[in-house]
């Protein structure tokens, strides 16, 4: 019987543990380490911060859930990885540290024959002074990257949109540091906020300003993309632009937020210039890191850096070479997800190290770096862990013959809908497929994406894709008759 660690229950560890549990759970040991006690369907994060839908939609508890699929659940942090294990033993192993109000403070060693590291982000606050303390409630921003975050911040909003009925506010919505990524939560969150303030009247008293890191509106860490509509390629810069000027809504662009403070904020432009804004409330994105893992060989020599790279997030079979801008190629990014010096160690999700940006990367004169982080949204991190899953399963199946899955983001299409403002009938989504997510000028010289599989529009039937999503996902998620047959 092998044992399969799986550090992480977001979308990717989720995926990964209940097909995993599915397929082999009765045979094989299966265990899922994270500090979190519930799913969290995060997109619809997005609506907790305007109080459209409650923390309780967003939220399931995974225990019953891991029950069902053969899955042992271990409310814990994973700590450090000891891929040679150690001088008495040669049997790999994790050091976690429970959680669980239980066992709370205990740590544990845990063996593995095969380790996913589906981790996800640290929301690195602590890059921007004064963003917010490590749980992300911050003193003088709000956040919605989890559910609580979004009950603060729809706490917050709704104060502030009760000021407004007698004074002026203004909101800030976009991104903090210079290398952030996630641009479109926060753009769905501000055209959300803007039409709260629009239901609730007070919309002429409120200004409301984009700021981000991205050389344009609709860059979105993807070096934008080229819409195929009607026969011809829309640029999202256009798009973007479009939906931000029809609501009056003001943007900055290529900003590095590198101080925040009571009801201001500093930033950096990508020609060194520092300028500061005032706002009333502020909602903005915190750069993403990886979560912190040590790496330590079989005498305990920390070797993290040979797992990791310099940003926390793992190396996996990507071609990490530095390169100019002009040299990267789609080839580079990773297909199977392997670490190359452990082989039974993947990665999946976020908590993979891309080989580059996407986005042209940008320094100011300062030496700033203004370049967004290459986006890893839901749809790839389910279906790279869907491949890292089945390659396992065809490693304990096949040994060292086995054909590993891939899912390379350069082969990859992704579906985007992003809600640009809610109700049954005043609802509007922007829906976009991009094919493929990174661009591959060999194949598709011109825009780097094929037109006829990349496009998009806006309309109420976003809203309602929007709304089918996320009851559909959770429905997945909580692994209810037919679950296997819903898309990732
Ligand atoms: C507000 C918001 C809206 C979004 N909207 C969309 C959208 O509309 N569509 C879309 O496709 N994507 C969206 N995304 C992106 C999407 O949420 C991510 O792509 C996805 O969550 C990444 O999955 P993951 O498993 O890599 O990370 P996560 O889902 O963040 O999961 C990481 C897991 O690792 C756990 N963990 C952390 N540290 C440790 C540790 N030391 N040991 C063990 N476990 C640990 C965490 O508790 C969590 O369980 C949105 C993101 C945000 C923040």
């Amino acid at each position: 019987m092998a044992q399969i660690v799986i550090m992480g229950a977001g979308v990717a560890g989720h995926a990964a543990a209940t097909i995993l549990g599915d397929a082999i759970g009765a045979e094989h040991k299966i265990i899922v380490v994270a500090p979190n006690s519930h799913w969290n369907y995060i997109p619809s994060n997005v609506w907790v911060g305007t109080g459209t839908m409650k923390k309780e939609e967003v939220l399931f508890p995974l225990r019953p859930i891991y029950e069902q699929v053969n899955v042992d659940f271990r409310q814990a942090k994973a700590i450090s990885i000891h891929p040679e294990g150690k001088e008495e033993s040669d049997t790999p192993f994790i050091t976690v540290e429970y959680v669980d109000p239980d066992r709370q403070g205990e740590t544990e060693e845990i063996p593995y024959d095969y380790l996913i590291n589906a981790t996800g982000p640290k929301l690195n606050f602590a890059k921007t002074p004064g963003l917010g303390d490590e749980n992300g409630i911050g003193e003088h921003t709000v956040s919605i990257c989890s559910a609580d975050h979004a009950t603060h911040a729809h706490q917050r909003l709704d104060e502030m949109l009760e000021r407004a009925r007698s004074t002026k506010q203004k909101v800030l919505i976009g991104t903090s540091d210079g290398t952030c990524t996630c641009q479109g939560a926060a753009f769905e969150y501000i055209l959300n906020v803007e039409q709260k303030a629009r239901k609730m009247g007070v919309r002429d008293n409120v200004e409301i300003k984009w700021i981000s890191n991205e050389p344009y509106i609709g860059d979105f860490g993807m070096d934008g993309l080229h819409l195929g509509v009607a026969g011809y390629a829309i640029s999202s810069k256009l798009f973007g632009e479009s939906l931000f000027a029809e609501r009056g809504i003001h943007w900055i662009t290529d900003a590095h937020v590198s101080k925040v403070e009571e009801g201001r904020l500093e930033y950096e432009l990508i020609d060194g210039t520092m300028h500061e804004e005032s706002f009333d409330f502020a909602m903005l994105i915190p750069q993403f890191t990886g979560v912190g893992l040590k790496a330590y060989d079989k005498a305990g020599e920390e070797i993290t850096d040979e797992l990791f790279m310099p940003n926390g997030f793992m190396k996996v079979d990507a071609d990490y070479t530095p390169k100019s801008y002009e040299e990267w190629k789609a080839g580079d990014w990773p297909v199977t997800y392997q670490n190359p010096s452990y082989k039974n160690i993947f990665a999946a999700g976020i908590a993979f190290a891309p080989p580059h940006p996407i986005s042209e990367p940008r320094k100011s004169p300062n030496g700033t770096p203004i370049t967004p982080a290459p986006p890893r949204t839901g749809m790839p991190s389910a279906t790279i862990a869907e491949a890292v899953a089945h390659s396992i399963i065809s490693l304990l199946r096949d040994g060292e013959s086995a054909k590993l899955t891939t899912a390379s983001m350069a082969e990859m299409g992704a579906l985007c809908v992003a809600s640009a403002a809610v109700g049954w009938k005043a609802g509007q989504g922007v829906s976009f497929t991009v094919y493929p997510i990174v661009k591959d000028y060999d194949k598709y010289p011109g825009t780097g994406r094929d037109t006829l599989r990349t496009f998009g529009s806006i309309g109420l039937y976003g809203h309602w894709l929007k709304t089918a999503l996320h009851y559909m996902f959770i429905y997945k998620a909580k692994v209810k008759p037919g679950w296997k047959i819903i898309p990732g």
